[in-house]
């Protein structure tokens, strides 16, 4: 019950250890602005496809930028190893898993339940509070129902597609809405949405998303704001324009020479949108942020997970570890390589803590301020452990400090990740205690949890035999 008490309040509790600090700090005076924050989320981005991770056949300098000028998280992790409950899980700053949202969501426009759930508060509804506004750029995935889009959270603005994931090309988007799909990935040709309304782009796609991250920050510039920059490259199809091709001949291989020209327009991407902070001068009080939003599928995409083992689906590094920079020139020195244990759960803390005396959250965070820790207020881990579940395969991870456990199908498997990085080595059967130990915290974690509250992608035929009226517009007979 200790370690529950301390997941559930933990992190209000470093809230208020935060607020003192910060009242007695000099650092802390420098602290009185309030951030803009440009979020930029990659898709299905292996850990070793950036420069500061030491990728060698993609260049990345817009991206590195963000690294070089700020700081990078060499143990940062998401809370699931694919795309839907990552992103709950990022934009609500709480373990998905509390409330339900344990599978990958459907697209189903007609079931208010298949999505992130009303009682749950968004990044954009939190900052709004305090006179943020705020745009969703690319992929949603938090649900296609009228009530739970975009516009509905708190978001002000929203440029891009509701469902898991997109074709790139725009001549092959021939769906005039979503209720002229038929089929769950079907929905990857829907024409793109501008809030409401569906419209003609003419774009590859990533490049449409980063011309309207700039255009959002020009609008949004006189007030603070929150730019969620959702691309969904390079995740599946891979798609990319030949002038992308072009740069690199040096790659042989299609799927990773196609893969690699993806990564290349999201850093175009990046370096258009840090250009016009910095026109703006806006760039020292803009918290910039990127990461992917679960680990490389390899066999799919040709992304590379490095000396991790495992991908995207798995609960192994490769799977749930990410490529993590954090940029903030007023707040915090560059340079930096931050070891420590950090979640996707900690943006939303940070940017609430700048304001959290005004901020009346509606419910507890998971997530911790990272501010004090990376201007030397604080040390330590920001986290004792991080915990994963995937609940249709009753498999379960911690990483406590350096020792990780995963239990599930065949056995127990422990690892020691400061020796072994590959988590090649289990030392289940040499170290039983160690197992006793951090089983017993993953058992407390699960009773915190709820059960899931909506079918995912696993579950799709069966959820086409009970909603026969999954794509049929309201009114309309089937
Ligand atoms: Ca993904």
């Amino acid at each position: 019950m200790q370690i529950n008490r301390m997941l559930l309040y933990g992190p209000a509790l470093l809230f208020a250890a935060c607020l003192c600090t910060r009242c007695q700090s000099p650092q802390a005076e420098k602290s009185t602005a309030v951030p803009n924050l440009v979020l930029i989320l990659a898709d299905d981005l292996g850990y070793a496809d950036v420069g500061f991770n030491g990728c060698k056949d993609i260049p990345t300098p817009h991206i590195d930028r963000i690294a070089n000028e700020g700081v990078v998280f060499t143990n940062a992790y998401v809370t699931w190893a694919a795309c839907g409950p990552s992103r709950a899980g990022l934009i609500t700053g709480r373990q998905q898993e509390r409330f339900g949202f344990r599978r990958n969501p459907l697209f189903a426009p007609n079931d208010p339940d298949m999505g992130l759930p009303l009682s749950e508060q968004t990044l954009a509804e939190a900052l709004g509070q305090v006179g943020y506004r705020s745009a969703a750029i690319g992929k949603w995935h938090l649900g296609a129902h009228p009530s739970l889009r975009p516009l509905q959270r708190g978001f002000d603005d929203f440029y891009g597609f509701l469902t898991g994931g997109h074709r790139y090309f725009p001549e092959e988007w021939t769906l005039e809405d979503e209720y002229q799909v038929k089929s769950q990935f079907a929905a990857y040709r829907t024409k793109l949405l501008r809030n409401n309304q569906r419209v003609e782009e003419e774009e590859y796609l990533t490049d449409a998303l980063s011309r309207e991250a700039v255009h959002y920050i020009r609008e949004y510039k006189d007030d603070p704001f929150f730019l969620y920059l959702a691309y969904n490259a390079p995740h599946g199809p891979l798609q990319a324009t030949e002038s992308y091709l072009d740069r690199f001949e040096h790659i042989e291989e299609r799927k990773r020479k196609t893969y690699a020209a993806m990564v290349s327009a999201v850093d175009d991407g990046v370096g258009r949108i840090l250009d016009q902070l910095d026109q703006l001068g806006l760039s020292d009080n803009t918290l910039v942020v990127f990461l992917s939003d679960n680990g490389g599928p390899e066999h799919v995409n040709a992304s590379d997970n490095g000396s991790l083992r495992g991908r995207k689906g798995q609960l192994y590094e490769g799977g749930v570890r990410v490529p993590f920079a954090m940029r903030w020139p007023s707040e915090f020195e560059s340079g930096q390589r931050y070891d420590s244990l950090v979640s996707s759960l900690d943006i939303f803390a940070t940017m609430a803590a700048r304001s959290e005396e005004r901020i009346t959250l509606r419910n507890p965070l998971d997530g911790v301020d990272l501010l004090p820790f990376l201007n030397g207020e604080k040390e330590g881990s920001p986290h004792q452990a991080l915990f994963w579940s995937i609940h249709d395969r009753e498999e379960v991870a911690v990483r406590s400090h350096q020792q990780k456990l995963i239990v599930g199908s065949p056995e127990a498997q422990l690892y020691d990740l400061r020796t072994d990085i590959g988590e090649s080595e289990n030392l289940a059967e040499k170290q039983p205690a160690v197992v006793d130990r951090l089983q017993k915290q993953q058992k407390d974690w699960l009773s915190t949890l709820a059960a899931p509250t909506f079918m995912g992608l696993a579950q799709d035929s069966l959820y086409n035999v009970l909603h026969p009226d999954r794509f049929v517009r309201p009114g309309e007979n089937q």
